[in-house]
């Protein structure tokens, strides 16, 4: 099916930017400066330099208007916004199952930021970036609604994502079963979630006022802390360290410069959890750390993080607040080296797909089997089989498909980001690259919604965490049926190509 490429905001804009393109060819400089010389014969020298005067002023203006708000092809406009969206009180910390309280205290703010281009047709685009553990489709579509009323930005044009840090909010409708809150607390973490669309928002509205003809590149650094953490043991595949195990240590970098060379916001990428720390204290973890890195070092930029896919690798070493600190410092050199280094250019026009795709879960459980769970002594599977057990009751049955988000960002033939909802594992990211065959193009994770580890083919095969036990968490039955990876991979090459 082919999706358009532009909403109906976006065909009125280029309409308007169409027609202010013909007035342009019929009213030369001469034209303007020729309507007062026309009247000038019969002036007094006084009104006679007035109006030369005046003439030279709207010519000038004239001109500056040519050159500065009329976009010429291929040419970005950007701006970048932040809002804090650090919790106003201590509340329970998302990620782990192990914890038994709280959290108490910071380390330092969480943020959401917003990236805006605006392309030569006068079509806006809209980046999110949050410090939070995962957006789920209720936030992202909620807010997804507030930026289109407010700045007619189509849904396909808003990309929402998350760093992943486990040492931010629990959100309400995510990883539900991981977590045993009280009354108090789930309305702690129900008043959290439903604000956090209008702090994004703020974050959006931000950027949308200092959007500015901007010079955008693309470089790709590296850093090398993210491993694979899947061990293949007697008894199955474990946590632990794999070192000849598949990841991507690229770190990509979007720069944006203002005109002259300043670089008014950066956009990097690291496909790794974000789960240096495990503590009881709100922090961004290494990305939290990386961002501050780069704002430091170059006041006034504002630096984003998106999640690659890396599901399947966790940062080494870890645990300690040095070692995030440590991870967030290599990240940001690797971040800062690379915009300084050779890039490719990236221009527009922006050419942006969304689709939910239907993926299909194994054979659903009897009710039998979840009542029989439900009453069982596992508390994650107990809660599980319960919030299943509800569904049944209203639906007359499970669903066997789970609506997962793509979304395509084409920055005509310079670049690619490619957004895939979930905890995504490696073997996207690697497959992608290499069968798209792009020179720029980075697979990002986290992306939309989070419903669930998406394993490749190959793990779920294998077995572990990310094939199976983590579903358990994210309240569905599970595994996913082995037609996962072909689904999304085909829908990502067809969305690729469709022009
Ligand atoms: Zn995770």
């Amino acid at each position: 099916m082919r999706i358009p490429l532009l909403d109906a905001t976006d065909k009125s804009r280029t309409r308007i930017h169409k027609s202010h393109r013909s007035h342009k060819s019929y009213m030369s400089h001469s034209h303007i400066y020729g309507l007062f010389c026309e009247s000038r014969a019969d002036m007094e020298p006084r009104e006679r330099g007035r109006a030369t005067f005046v003439a030279g002023i709207l010519l000038a203006g004239y001109i500056f208007a040519s050159c500065c708000a009329i976009a010429h092809a291929g040419e970005l406009r950007a701006g970048a916004g932040r809002a804090i969206i650090t919790p106003e009180h201590d509340m329970w910390l998302s990620g782990y199952a192990s914890r038994t309280a709280p959290s108490e205290g910071k380390v330092h703010d969480l943020f959401a930021k917003a990236l805006v281009f605006e392309d030569e047709t006068g079509a806006k685009t809209v980046i999110v970036t949050t410090d939070l553990i995962g957006l789920t489709a209720a936030i992202t579509s909620g807010t997804a609604r507030m930026v289109e009323e407010r700045f007619g930005v189509a849904r396909e044009r808003q990309l929402y994502t998350a760093s992943h840090t486990h040492c931010g909010p629990v959100l309400k409708n995510n990883l539900e079963a991981m977590y045993g809150l009280d009354e108090n607390q789930a309305r702690i973490v129900a008043d959290y979630t439903s604000a956090l669309p209008g702090k994004i928002l703020a974050a959006v509205a931000e950027a949308m006022n200092n959007v500015e003809p901007v010079s955008v590149s693309w470089s790709v650094g590296h850093a090398e802390f993210a491993a694979n953490r899947r061990r293949y043991t007697p008894d199955g595949v474990q946590f632990g360290v794999n070192p000849i195990g598949p990841v991507d240590r690229d770190v990509p970098v979007l720069a944006i410069r203002r005109p002259g060379g300043p670089i008014k916001a950066l956009l990097m990428g690291y496909a790794c959890h974000n789960t240096t720390l495990d503590f009881q204290q709100i922090c961004g973890d290494y990305a939290g750390f990386a961002q501050a890195h780069v704002e430091a070092a170059l006041p006034g930029t504002v630096a984003l993080f998106m999640s690659g896919c890396g599901a399947d690798a966790n940062p080494e070493p870890r645990r300690t607040l040095e070692w995030a600190q440590q991870h967030g410092k290599e990240l940001g050199e690797a971040v800062l080296k690379a915009a300084q280094a050779t890039a490719s250019a990236v221009h527009g026009p922006i050419r942006a797909v969304y689709r939910e795709i239907p993926l299909e879960l194994s054979a659903p459980p009897t009710r039998d089997e979840l009542e029989r769970q439900a009453a069982g002594d596992d508390v994650y599977i107990a809660r599980r089989a319960r919030t299943l057990l509800e569904q049944w009751d209203a639906a007359g049955g499970l669903a066997t498909t789970h609506p997962y988000a793509i979304q395509v960002l084409q920055f005509a033939d310079s670049l690619q980001l490619t957004a895939l909802a979930g905890e995504v594992v490696v073997d996207y990211s690697l497959r992608l690259k290499h069968e798209l065959g792009k020179q720029n193009h980075y697979v990002i994770g986290y992306a939309n919604d989070v419903p669930a580890y998406i394993p490749s083919l190959r793990i779920l095969r294998e077995g572990g965490y990310e094939a199976e036990t983590s579903m358990i968490y994210y309240g569905l039955y599970g595994p996913w049926a082995p037609s996962i990876e072909e689904k999304i991979v085909s829908a990502v090459i067809e969305m690729s190509k469709e022009q």
